[in-house]
């Protein structure tokens, strides 16, 4: 079961600093990195062999004095609901503020477990300052500084001895699961109703464990699928549904549950801020995708030109990942529905594909030497052969080569391309490494 860890505090406390700390645990081990450019929000963190999700709250506010406040106190409520753990940052250097007791009481009143963490304690003495936050009801607080990483690795033990890593979820391998995804409004709950049609009442049993990752099992239509965590369904929360981290919070979990996101764009709007912060949790999470425009009953104009711009718009949005497939339907009419069904699992078979060695290199090799690598300071680069590695999460390939590090990004996106031109790989996100012969 994934797990998700929300860092809460007043600006300044140090919750940017910590994220980039407890994130780069994790960096180490996992290199590929590339592709994300809202680090600052939404990282992983590995401690002891275990993982999991952060969430620096602070990334999500909108800087403006007059609205700051209520959003926090939002922003700490959606944490509340969506996380499994609230890291509550305070400042020892500032001490206790009115603030930080308001924090606390909601805190204290939802039944999530929260670590309280006194940050900037950068010298021994500073400990002695710490002992006020025990004023705010939430246990000892743990002192550390973000900045040297002092007290951090003693934090990490809190964390992963309070989640709870067990394997609980018991699904059957080799069926598809699907996240549903998007913005508020887009459509999802409609989708979904769609989807399952008479057995929306399975849904509502398990509506309210918020919490853990879902999965029902659906056998409709001749698909075997599982739908994972049927956000759209689950009772929505008018407060908070306006705020960007409110979608974010309650796609997290989806899509790290997920093999392929169905990301739901609303035709009437386009594409927002909102549906890329969605969009880059999918990829950060190297999960397949396909999206749905939906609300299609809504456009008069459905000549092939509009289509044909809709679609350009969505892939120049989303380049340089733009081999997926885009389909539009109508939740409401239930136009090509089916559609979206069959166009998922198209895209998770994609994502299991294996490519034969001998295929592989009989196709690849000539393109390769019709194109080779530049050289680079007259040396002159080959690759060699090219494999599929097994047992991988999405399908990644291996080149050898004699001189792998002159090999540069345009050239492994050619390579990329080449694959994808020959192999139906569409919405899935593919590897490519270079390696040493
Ligand atoms: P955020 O607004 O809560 O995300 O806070 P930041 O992480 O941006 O930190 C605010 C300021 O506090 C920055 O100048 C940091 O360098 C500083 N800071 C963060 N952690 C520590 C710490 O442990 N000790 C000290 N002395 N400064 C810190
Ligand atoms: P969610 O917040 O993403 O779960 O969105 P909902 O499924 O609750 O839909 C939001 C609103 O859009 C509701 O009023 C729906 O009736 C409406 N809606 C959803 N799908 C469609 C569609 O395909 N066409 C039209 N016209 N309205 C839709």
């Amino acid at each position: 079961m994934a797990n998700l860890v929300a860092i809460v505090g007043r600006p300044n406390v140090g919750k940017s600093t910590l994220f980039n700390r407890l994130t780069k645990t994790r960096r180490a081990i996992v290199s590929d990195e590339a592709g994300t450019t809202r680090d600052r929000q939404y990282g992983k963190c590995e401690w002891n062999g275990r993982e999991f999700s952060v969430v620096d709250t602070g990334g999500w506010v909108v800087n403006s004095d007059d609205v700051f406040e209520e959003e926090i106190r939002k922003q700490v409520i959606i944490a509340t609901e969506e996380a499994d753990l609230v890291l509550f940052l305070v400042d020892v250097a500032t001490g206790l503020t009115d603030w930080d007791e308001d924090v606390a009481l909601i805190l204290r009143r939802s039944n999530l477990p929260v670590v309280l963490v006194a940050n900037k304690t950068d010298n021994n003495y500073q400990h002695y300052a710490a002992a006020e936050f025990y004023k705010l009801g939430l246990g000892d607080p743990v002192c550390i500084s973000s900045a040297t990483g002092s007290g951090t690795g003693d934090l990490l033990d809190i964390v992963v001895d309070t989640l709870s890593f067990d394997k609980t979820d018991e699904i059957e391998e080799g069926i598809p699961r699907f996240a549903v995804v998007g913005r508020p409004n887009a459509g999802k709950s409609s989708i979904i109703n769609a989807f399952i049609g008479e057995d929306r009442n399975i849904v509502t049993e398990i509506a309210g464990t918020t919490r853990d990752s879902i999965y029902t099992r659906y056998d409709k239509f001749g698909f075997d699928f599982y739908l994972v965590d049927t956000a759209g369904i689950r009772r929505k929360n008018k407060v908070t549904e306006d705020l960007e981290f409110y979608s974010v919070m309650r796609s997290i979990r989806s899509i790290e549950s997920s093999d392929v996101c169905i990301l739901m764009i609303d035709a009437t709007r386009g594409i927002e801020a909102q549906d890329m912060n969605i969009f880059q949790l999918i990829q950060k999470n190297n999960k397949s995708l396909v999206v749905v425009v939906n609300k299609w009953d809504l456009v008069a104009d459905k000549t092939q030109k509009v289509i044909d711009t809709f679609e350009n718009a969505i892939r120049n949005r989303m380049a340089p990942f733009t081999d997926f497939p885009i389909v539009f339907a109508s939740a409401l009419t239930k136009q090509r529905i089916f559609k979206v069904l069959e166009t998922a699992k198209d895209v998770y078979l994609s994502r299991k594909a294996k490519i034969g060695t001998s295929k592989l290199n009989e196709v690849m090799l000539p393109l390769i030497e019709a194109y080779p690598p530049p050289s680079i300071k007259g040396k002159y680069i080959k690759i060699k052969y090219c494999t599929q590695l097994p047992n991988t999460q999405i399908p990644s390939f291996v080149f050898y080569a004699n001189l792998p590090q002159y090999i540069k990004e345009p050239y492994r996106r050619f390579l990329e391309n080449k694959i994808r031109d020959n192999w139906k790989l569409t919405g899935s996100p593919i590897n490519i490494f270079i390696r040493q012969k």
